[in-house]
C-alpha cells in the first residue's frame, strides 16, 4: 500500500476544531489540506490550503473534492455516511467505514462491542413502550434512555431513577417508538443500565498500515453538564487497570483492522470493572492534551497512521499534563483576561477561531505540563479562573 508523502494533499471531512487540530499538525509535516464543510468561516476553514463549502449529503460535490486528494479522513462521526461511504468508492478514507458505521448508532455500537467480547454495560433495543417497560424493570427502574444516532454531549437522553419516571419518559419519546409492533423494524432508542461509576476516562489508539498500535492513556476526564471540563494524563490507576484498558483499545483496532486513531471512553464501576461508554473513531477532547504533553500529538499520529507512516512515541515529555475546556461561557463577562491567565507558568492556550461564544460552545482550551497530577489539575483549573478575572 503505497505511503502519502509530505507535500502530497489530505482531504478532511468536517470543519471543527479537531480539523483545525488536524490540519495544523499535518502541514507541520509538510502535508497541504483540503476541508470539506457546509460552514464557511468554520476553524478548520481557517487553517486550511483549500476549502470547499457545501451541503455534506450532496455526493455530487465529491469528484471536485477529491481531485488531487491522496487520502481522506473525517473529523466527526456526526455526518452521512452515505457521502462517506461515496468518497470511498473513489478515495482511500481512513480509519475506515466500519468504525464510522458503528460510532454512529449507539445500538450497533454496544452490539458490535459485545459480539467482538469486549466489556459494555448491560443494554436493550426499545422499540415499543412495552420494550422500556420491561427493560426498565431489569435494570431496576436505575437506566438511561438514549436516542440510537444524533445525540452527544448529553442530547437525546432520559435519565430513569424510579418506576414514577417512566409515564413522562413514555410521554416524551413515544414519537420515536415503532409504528406497529413489527420486530423487524429498527429500534431508535436504547436503555442503558446506569453504570454506578467512580471515574470515566478514556484510551486513544492509534493502528497503522502495518499494524503496530500505540496508545495514550488512560486519561482521566471530568465532565460538567454533559461536556468535557478537564482531562488528566495519565489517571494514576493500578497496573491491571491501566493494562486492562490498553488492551481492549488494541482488541478493538486489531478486531476492526483499523488503520488510523480512535478514541474509547469508559467507565471505572464502584466495583473497579471497566466498561466501555462510547468510541469515537477520530481525535477526541480528552487527547488535546497530546499536543504538548506527548512526544507525538494525537493529530499528527493520526497523520502518521492515515499517510502509512510508522507511528511516533507515546511518551510524555513530562510527568504529568492537564487540560480544562474553554466553553463559551468564559466569555458571557466580557473579553477573558488573557494576561491573567497566560502568567500561568507552563500552562498553553489554544483558541479555536470560532467567531461567536456561545454558552456551551467549545471555544478552545489550556493545557498545562508538570510534575504531579494534583499540580497540573490545580495549574489548569485555576488558570481558567484567571480568565474570569476582570480588571
Ligand atoms: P454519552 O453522550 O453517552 O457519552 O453520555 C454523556 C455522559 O452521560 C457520560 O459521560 C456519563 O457521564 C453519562 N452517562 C452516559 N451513559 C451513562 C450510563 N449508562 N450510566 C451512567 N452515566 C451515563
Amino acid at each position: 500500500m503505497s505511503v502519502v508523502l509530505p507535500g502530497e494533499t489530505i482531504g478532511i471531512i468536517g470543519g471543527g476544531q479537531l480539523g483545525r487540530m488536524l490540519a495544523l499538525a499535518a502541514k507541520q509535516m509538510g502535508y497541504r489540506i483540503k476541508v470539506v464543510t457546509d460552514e464557511a468561516d468554520s476553524p478548520g476553514t481557517q487553517v486550511a490550503d483549500d476549502t470547499l463549502v457545501c451541503d455534506l449529503k450532496d455526493p455530487s460535490v465529491l469528484p471536485e473534492f477529491l481531485s488531487n486528494v491522496s487520502v481522506v479522513t473525517y473529523e466527526t462521526e456526526n455526518l452521512s455516511y452515505e457521502f462517506v461511504a461515496a468518497a470511498h468508492q473513489f478515495a482511500r478514507v481512513r480509519p475506515g467505514l466500519d468504525l464510522l458505521k458503528m460510532s454512529q448508532h449507539r445500538l450497533r455500537e454496544k452490539s458490535g462491542l459485545k459480539k467482538m467480547g469486549l466489556p459494555v454495560g448491560d443494554f436493550a433495543a426499545i422499540r415499543h413502550a412495552h420494550d422500556l417497560e420491561s427493560a426498565a424493570e431489569r435494570f431496576g427502574y436505575q437506566a438511561v434512555l438514549k436516542t440510537v444516532t444524533g445525540g452527544y454531549d448529553g442530547k437525546g437522553q432520559w435519565l430513569l431513577t424510579d418506576a414514577n419516571d417512566l409515564p413522562k419518559i413514555l410521554s416524551e419519546t413515544k414519537s420515536l417508538f415503532a409504528a406497529n409492533n413489527a420486530s423487524s423494524e429498527e429500534a431508535k432508542l436504547i436503555l442503558e443500565e446506569f453504570v454506578t461509576f467512580t471515574a470515566e476516562f478514556s484510551v486513544i489508539a492509534a493502528r497503522s498500515t502495518n499494524g503496530h498500535i500505540e496508545t495514550y492513556g488512560p486519561i482521566l476526564n471530568e465532565h460538567r453538564n454533559h461536556i468535557l471540563d478537564l482531562s488528566v494524563c495519565p489517571a494514576n490507576f493500578d497496573d491491571r487497570l491501566t493494562e486492562e484498558a490498553i488492551q481492549i483499545a488494541r482488541s478493538l483496532a486489531s478486531q476492526m483492522d483499523v488503520v488510523g486513531l480512535f478514541c474509547i471512553e469508559f467507565f471505572l464501576t464502584a466495583d473497579n470493572r471497566i466498561l466501555i461508554n462510547e468510541i469515537a473513531p477520530r481525535p477526541h477532547n480528552s487527547g488535546h492534551l497530546t499536543i504538548e504533553g506527548h512526544v507525538t500529538s494525537q493529530f499528527a499520529q493520526q497523520m502518521r497512521s492515515i499517510c502509512g507512516l510508522p507511528l511516533g512515541s507515546t511518551q510524555m515529555l513530562r510527568p504529568f499534563a492537564a487540560m480544562s475546556n474553554l466553553l463559551g461561557d468564559v466569555w458571557s463577562g466580557g473579553q477573558p483576561n488573557w494576561a491573567q491567565a497566560l502568567a500561568t507558568r507552563n500552562a498553553y492556550v489554544h483558541l479555536y477561531g470560532k467567531a461567536e461564544a456561545r454558552l456551551g460552545r467549545k471555544m478552545g482550551h489550556l493545557t498545562v505540563i508538570g510534575e504531579t497530577s494534583e499540580e497540573v489539575t490545580q495549574s489548569a483549573l485555576s488558570c481558567r479562573e484567571m480568565l474570569l478575572v476582570r480588571s
